[in-house]
């Protein structure tokens, strides 16, 4: 049954968590009171739909709080009813339960409601902070939000405020920059995702949202050094405090203070303190002081932790010992795809024991609940489809677009090769011209993404191109460039991955690949003048190639909108981009961020070329 329906016969008889007309924090009070250990375990508890999905039952069985999917878990048909159809069958088993708390739903919406066949991709976080235009961010995780809620979940993964701090990291894309005040400036990404108000939050256009990974992911110490071997993902930070506070905890100032963001995900990284004498790694979900003293006391925030996927796995300890150790260091809700009976057993055991303290189970579901009362899930509990309509639509395909262009970075521009013009005898050379999977890079459909994708709707570089100029010749491997053409346009660059697949030494490099090389020799040595794009999650190493070139451009991973390349390549649009991050020389030079001692960078951190319209 509802709660929406489920009111009892006498007013004075309705449980007052059931009355919207009074404040948010009466009624957690009064719900709290009324549930049990085992349903308050239950609303900790995160499982992934893939687990639940063959029995149901368990949603309400396990009194769950929430459920998850992980990146690319979608129902059988990839359709917004679909979505909303499996997430309401989800919801009405929470409704189920004793007290019918909702379910609450969260995804992966990094860049457009990513998951979803149909929607509009958006560029990656790296393209955002290169836009330098904090409205626009605003603006697109709005219509993120529009079209994620309108297919059900009312929670979003999203905005990474990671500080990317070396590009030799996977996740470099999911960053809006390597400087702590440009990731500040694009939290406005917070209110577009939430409203600018709690109370904007149970709107069908607004979502909660979760700032990660706290803290200092982007900030990891990679290789070798007298002390160890670092991986880069999922690595530890070695640190001072003051380095720390500055680079990789201000973004969540901002977010806490300016942006009251909902939630916060805890990184899968360790900090060791560099000015602590004997400090060694504590994983992020273990770390009492900076989860419960720094973030919840200091800063203030006041909405919950929810742990990374399977992240208390990686504590010392056995699975008793790694729930207990997140939980009393402050970690809310426990993301647990595959294992939430486990968990609920292995916490109720904790707290019967006593070594877990009601009060901490308390604090954790009282801020749960919180966020389930502001989003009006007890008043609406399930979707509302009236956004439905507008997913993928001509109106947020233009914003995509402005935010296409307004990310493009011309890094290089001599005898005038831009703009092109449309009558032009255009030569189109690389695969990254022609592969909407590719410019969508990782988190798009699939959780890696995936080359030659075209599942999903929206238009390739080329097709942009296409759009206005006539006389265009297309080549993935630069067959035969003709020393007719006016103009040949070369698209190098990077194919999807996601999180520490994608990271150098992983079976990737920030050298370009052979055959791209090629392209450019081809092409840059046939026809007089030579345009290359770089289709990457991060800065690829051109130093040798970058005499041949007439004109470079950075392209980031532009998602569906392939025609706002072309509306800066065609010069309906000025160049306005500015580097969000260093771009190095040789990989060598990695970590290099602006500020270094010896910085001596191809380009320098905001670099960016205009031209005029
Ligand atoms: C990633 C998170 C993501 C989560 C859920 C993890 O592997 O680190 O960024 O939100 O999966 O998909």
């Amino acid at each position: 049954v509802p709660a929406a329906v489920a009111a009892p016969d006498s007013a004075d008889r309705t449980p007052a968590y059931l009355n919207a007309r009074l404040p948010v924090e009466k009624r957690v009070a009064d719900l709290l009171g009324r549930m049990t250990l085992a349903e308050k375990v239950g609303q900790m508890t995160q499982a992934e739909r893939g687990a639940i999905d063959a029995d149901q039952a368990q949603i309400t069985n396990l009194a769950l709080g929430s459920v998850l999917s992980g990146g690319g878990s979608t129902p059988a048909s990839n359709t917004p009813e679909a979505w909303a159809d499996m997430i309401d069958g989800y919801q009405s088993r929470a409704l189920a339960t004793r007290l019918h708390i909702p379910l609450l739903y969260g995804i992966d919406s990094v860049h457009g409601d990513n998951n979803l066949v149909g929607a509009t991709i958006f560029p990656h976080n790296v393209g955002l902070g290169a836009t330098r235009d904090p409205q626009l961010v605003g603006q697109v995780e709005h219509i993120t939000a529009t079209e994620t809620r309108a297919t059900g979940p009312q929670w979003v993964f999203a905005p990474c405020v990671c500080v990317t701090r070396d590009e030799r990291w996977g996740r470099t894309y999911e960053s809006f920059g390597e400087d702590p005040k440009l990731v500040q400036q694009m939290e406005t990404a917070i209110d577009g995702f939430q409203g600018t108000s709690t109370k904007d939050l149970d709107d069908p256009d607004h979502v909660l949202a979760t700032a990660k990974h706290y803290a200092g992911d982007g900030d990891t110490t990679f290789g070798t050094s007298t002390s160890g071997t670092y991986t880069i993902d999922q690595g530890v930070t070695i640190t001072d405090w003051q380095h720390f506070a500055q680079t990789d905890l201000a973004p969540y100032v901002t977010a806490v203070r300016q942006h009251d963001v909902g939630s916060i995900m805890p990184s899968f990284s360790s900090v060791q303190w560099t000015d602590r004498p004997g400090s060694t790694p504590v994983k992020m979900s273990a770390n009492k002081e900076l989860l419960t003293d720094v973030l919840k006391q200091k800063i203030g925030f006041d909405g919950f932790l929810i742990s990374d996927w399977e992240a208390i796995h990686q504590l010392p300890g056995d699975y008793a010992t790694q729930v207990r150790t997140a939980v009393n260091a402050g970690m809310d809700m426990f993301m647990e795809p595959n294992s939430a009976p486990q968990f609920e057993q292995a916490l109720t055991a904790e707290v019967q024991a006593g070594r877990v303290s009601m009060a901490r189970i308390n604090d954790a579901v009282s801020r749960i609940l919180k966020a389930k009362f502001e989003l009006g899930l007890f008043e609406h509990p399930y979707t509302d489809r009236s956004n439905m309509g507008t997913i993928g639509s001509a109106q947020h395909r233009a914003v995509a677009r402005q935010a296409v262009s307004e990310s493009q970075v011309l890094l290089k521009n001599s005898n005038n090769a831009l703009p092109l013009k449309a009558s032009q005898k255009i030569y189109v050379a690389g695969v990254n011209a022609n592969d909407l999977g590719n410019q969508a890079g990782g988190w798009t459909v699939t959780w890696q993404g995936q080359s030659g994708n075209t599942s999903f709707p929206g238009t390739t570089i080329l097709q942009g191109i296409q759009q206005v100029a006539k006389n265009v010749t297309y080549s993935a491997d630069a067959s035969a460039p003709t020393a007719g053409a006016d103009v040949g346009v070369v698209v190098i660059g990077e194919t999807p991955y996601a999180e520490g697949v994608g990271d150098v030494g992983n079976g990737h490099t920030l050298n370009i690949s052979d055959a791209d090389r090629a392209n450019i020799d081809k092409v840059c040595g046939a026809i007089k003048t030579c345009v290359v794009l770089d289709v990457a999650g991060r800065p690829q190493i051109v130093t040798d190639e970058l005499g041949k070139m007439d004109a470079f451009v950075m392209s980031w991973l532009p998602g569906s909108e392939g025609a706002g390349v072309a509306d800066v390549l065609f010069g309906k649009k000025a160049f306005t981009g500015k580097l969000p991050v260093t771009w190095p020389r040789s990989e060598a030079q990695e970590p290099i961020n602006v500020g270094d001692r010896d910085y001596d960078p191809l380009f320098p951190y905001g670099y960016g070329l205009t031209t005029r319209r």
